[in-house]
């Protein structure tokens, strides 16, 4: 197989009008699947109104769910969508008061049931987005999806994982058209083999499109965002920051992974598997370039661009048993991989070790006493993680000198360096995150 799969966010979904401009875009772009994310704020709405519903406050729910009901039968309406469409999001919006009446009947909000809720973001505007196209796609067959047809995953609610050779036979065998229908699908959702549905963690509909671009085996996989392209950081924190004209895969999942926002860390891994170019471009200004991702590129600078991760935990496991010990560091990580804890940076001395992880895997004092059964533990929270990805950085001398050179005024927690060709990173408190990266911006980007 082959075809152009394209993913809108939820800015390009946020209302009629970027709905229209989205849908206008898959016609010229020649899409086969169209993969869409929930409008803008919803998947948050659903949350939130997951949390109320369980407690039993029920005016906040009935305002979160007028909201909601409000918004998309408002963008049914000035799409002018036929009366098929405008059932399907009401029997889509039943289906959302039911859920919140259930949650709220037992005060319980699984993560399972959690799943299901915040589904109906994705279900509800891929609704839209079919009855849009269909309007423009004149002479062309325009089919609505249910992904969780075709997305199959294990049963992590919340943050699924796919199971990548059942994703690729049922893409072979519904999936079968791409010559004569445009698929429009859902985002972010998929389903167990025992028909549960579950989410991949937020910001995931980028991985879902990557996923079936991998099964369909696409020539490219578009990512249409609200801004033109991945830059040398992210545009909200330093204005100045450029658009990267084209990166390569490692680059890329070095720069999403540690917090650029743009992609979800996990996309690029179907396309690095199927070497599929991945195209990220703003939807608002389609007529500009966007960012390529490859596997080769022209250029390899030894800094392409800087991240910031929030939010990380610095956790400090040390023990004089280290010392000249074997089996030490095993059993640090059992704990973590026992309670599904994601490290992203570690660096170890004689007799402890120390490691960040998100604020997201939550230490619960299980993991902790765990952990303190291995060792003495010690907690740092409140911290960012600065990371500038290139090429290179770990045989160029000189390099630390100059950036710690350049923020010789900050504390610095931690330091990761030698282990990657494209990565450096280092934590400082999350009082100075922010100010570090627009120096360093200046520094090795700016002026560079
Ligand atoms: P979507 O809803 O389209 O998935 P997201 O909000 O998830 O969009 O991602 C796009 C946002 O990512 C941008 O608005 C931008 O603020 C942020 N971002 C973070 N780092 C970068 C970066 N290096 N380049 C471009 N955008 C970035
Ligand atoms: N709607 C989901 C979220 O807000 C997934 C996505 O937009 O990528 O996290
Ligand atoms: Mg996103």
């Amino acid at each position: 197989m082959s075809g152009i799969v394209s993913k809108f966010g939820g800015t390009s979904m946020q209302d009629a009008l970027c709905i229209k401009r989205s849908a206008e875009l898959c016609l010229k772009r020649k899409s086969n699947i169209v993969v869409v994310s929930a409008t803008a704020g919803t998947t948050n709405d659903l949350i939130k109104l997951g949390e109320v519903s369980e407690k039993n406050q029920l005016v906040e729910a009935k305002g979160l769910l007028q909201k909601i009901e409000q918004k998309h039968l408002q963008i049914a309406t000035e799409l002018g969508l036929a009366d098929s469409y405008v059932k399907q999001v009401q029997l889509l919006l039943s289906e959302m008061d039911s859920i919140s009446r259930g949650i709220s009947l037992l005060q319980d909000c699984s993560a399972k049931a959690r799943d299901v809720l915040v589904s109906l973001g994705e279900r509800l505007s891929s609704v839209l987005f079919t009855g849009a196209l269909e309007q423009k796609a004149v002479g062309q067959k325009v089919q609505l999806l249910d992904v969780r047809t075709v997305l199959k995953t294990d049963d992590t609610f919340g943050r699924a994982r796919p199971l990548v050779s059942e994703i690729a036979k049922r893409c072979e065998s519904l999936i079968k058209d791409l010559n004569s229908v445009i698929y429009v699908t859902q985002g972010f959702i998929g389903q167990t083999l025992n028909g549960a549905t579950t989410t991949l963690g937020r910001g995931g509909s980028d991985y879902s499109a990557a996923l079936l671009a991998e099964g369909i085996q696409a020539d490219v996989l578009e990512i249409w965002t609200d801004v033109a392209g991945v830059s040398s950081t992210d545009p909200r924190i330093a204005p100045e920051a450029v658009v990267i004209d084209e990166i390569s895969f490692k680059e890329m999942s070095e720069l999403a992974t540690f917090g650029a926002k743009v992609l979800h860390p996990a996309t690029l891994l179907p396309a690095i598997r199927q070497n599929i170019p991945v195209l990220v471009a703003s939807s608002f200004e389609p007529e500009k370039p966007g960012t390529w991702v490859r596997r080769e590129v022209k250029n390899l600078p030894l800094i392409r661009a800087l991240a910031l991760r929030k939010k990380q935990t610095l956790v400090t496991l040390s023990t004089p048993e280290m010392l000249h010990s074997h089996g030490f560091l095993y059993q640090l990580f059992k704990v973590f991989n026992d309670h599904r804890i994601s490290i992203d940076a570690i660096t170890t001395s004689e007799i402890s070790v120390s490691v960040t992880i998100d604020n997201a895997d939550t230490l619960s004092q299980q993991v902790i006493s765990d952990l303190e059964k291995v060792a003495d533990v010690q907690i740092e929270k409140d911290l960012s993680l600065i990371s500038l990805i290139g090429n290179n950085i770990n045989h160029t001398p000189g390099l630390a000198k100059k950036i710690f050179e350049t923020i010789a005024d900050v504390n610095v927690r931690m330091i990761c360096y030698g282990a990657s060709r494209h990565n450096f990173c280092f934590l400082v408190d999350e009082s100075h995150g922010v100010s570090v990266i627009q120096k360093l911006h200046q520094k090795f980007i700016t002026n560079s």
